[in-house]
């Protein structure tokens, strides 16, 4: 066991290996072979094949800058995204008892209670007032 142990080690030596990017991929490659269970479809069944190639194309690369330049871009668009969803769920949460707003000057956004009319409102992150209208 130990001698198969080394012999990985050394086929991986020097190479990127396994990151954030290569585990999304993974998941998108469960998700579709799963889907084409059912319908197999072959267009699907390429596009697993090519996400597997992918996956084994990045994790054995040994050009290490190039494969961290993109898992971080896929990490900034997988944050975005998060954050997104993140802000949809509490907005559904709080219908009805909030409004979201975002600042002008440094876009965050800011949850206010549901009170109907114009409102100035003092920005919590960056201290700016703004103008919200809010409309029941
Ligand atoms: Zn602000």
């Amino acid at each position: 066991m130990n001698g198969l142990k080394y012999k990985i080690a050394k086929i991986m030596e020097g190479r990127y290996g396994v990151d954030a990017l290569y585990y999304a991929l993974f998941v998108l490659w469960v998700v579709l072979a799963v889907i084409n269970i059912f319908t197999k479809n072959t267009v699907i069944y390429v596009i697993t094949l090519l996400i597997v190639i992918l996956m084994l194309f990045r994790s054995l690369s040994k050009n290490i800058s190039r494969r961290r330049r993109e898992n971080d871009i896929f990490l900034s668009i997988f944050r975005k995204i998060r954050s997104e969803a993140v802000l949809l769920k509490d907005r559904i949460k709080d219908v009805g008892k909030a409004r979201y707003r975002k600042c002008r000057h440094c876009h965050a956004i800011t949850r206010l209670p549901v009170k109907r009319g114009k409102h100035t409102v003092k920005c919590p992150r960056c201290g700016e007032k703004f103008d919200v209208h809010i409309i029941i």
